[in-house]
């Protein structure tokens, strides 16, 4: 059986043209829209990169977006101050800090200075442990877009054995927890394993629903594999470069073999990659949502 190739592309397409509508129709109504700002500290090429991108998609969705860039040399004292300043800024509504942050910046103190309600990453605590006890107002990004390509793809996760390879704070600790939950998309068992698993074969074999985020190329071939599971593959692994000078990329699944095994199957680049920016703009409507009071 050759499995169901499910573009991420494709179904973040579609999730930004619902969040443009809701803002066009909240902007006729209140007069307001969501407001992100980026906060990029130095130079890092691929963080450039990044904000780039999550601010061209702010723009395009209707969004009042602000881009602070700051010098490497930033004292830890004068970012708090600027976080502390949009905490207080109410026409914005998410924060997000790009990171890596430089060495002399502690990231934990940083990160933690965000007001929850305007935390969009959900790297907060107090967000980590509203997904816990399933009160989440947003999920983090990852996670998040990985549910939706399962709920959008037709994939039951009711009664479903979700197995999760690797326990992240980013993607596998907050995506095992997001399957837990009594809720739509989710009522799933749920087995986490990770380098400490004896025999993590034995346990992916037993997945209707197999989550990879390892950061090993190919790690999952075929015969880890139930016949017809639905395997999101989160991985994203450089393995040379193409004959254009691009970086090549390898999923965690060994994606030729195991798609004839699966049923439904993502894509290493163009799967779950293209969900975690829309979700960064479905948490920042939300939280402008929840700032107007609208549930
Ligand atoms: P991470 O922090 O390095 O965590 C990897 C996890 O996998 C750890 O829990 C580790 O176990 C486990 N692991 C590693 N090798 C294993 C093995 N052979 N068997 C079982 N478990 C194993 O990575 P991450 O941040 O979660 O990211 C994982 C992958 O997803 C990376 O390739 C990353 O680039 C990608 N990613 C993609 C997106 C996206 O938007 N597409 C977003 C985030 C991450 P231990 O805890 O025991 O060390």
């Amino acid at each position: 059986m050759a499995a169901k190739i499910i573009s991420g592309v494709e179904v973040a397409k579609q999730i930004r043209e619902e969040i443009k509508a809701e803002v066009e129709q909240l902007k006729a109504k209140y007069n307001k829209v969501p407001g992100l700002v980026t906060i990029l500290v130095g130079e890092n090429p691929a963080s450039i990169s990044y904000v780039t991108g999550k601010q061209k998609t702010a723009k395009e969705l209707g969004f009042y977006s602000v881009q602070d860039d700051q010098p490497a040399d930033i004292t830890e004292d004068r970012l708090l101050a600027l976080i502390d300043k949009y905490n207080k800024d109410d026409s914005i509504n998410g924060i997000l800090v790009q990171l890596p942050l430089p060495k002399h910046i502690n990231e934990t103190k940083v990160l933690y200075a965000i007001n929850p309600d305007k935390d969009v990453d959900a790297f907060h605590p107090v967000n980590v442990g509203r997904l816990v006890i399933g009160e989440g107002i947003f999920l983090p990004c990852t996670p998040a877009g990985i549910q939706e390509l399962l709920i959008r793809g037709g994939v039951e996760t009711s009664g479903a054995h979700v197995v999760v390879v690797g326990r992240s704070n980013i993607v596998g600790k907050p995506i095992a927890n997001i399957m837990l939950q009594k809720a739509k998309g989710a009522n799933s068992t749920v087995t986490v394993v990770h380098t400490g698993t004896k025999d993590v074969g034995h346990y992916t074999r037993m997945a209707d629903i197999l989550i990879v985020a390892a950061g090993r190329a190919n790690y999952i071939t075929a015969d880890m594999v139930k016949e017809g599971a639905a395997v999101i593959d989160v991985g994203v692994n450089r393995i040379g470069m193409t004959p254009e000078g691009k970086a090549k990329l390898a999923g965690d699944v060994d994606f030729e073999n195991v798609k004839e095994k699966a049923s439904l199957i993502t894509p290493v680049p163009g799967g779950v990659g293209p969900m975690t920016i829309t979700m960064l703009m479905k948490n920042t409507l939300a939280a402008f949502k929840q700032s107007l009071g609208i549930k």
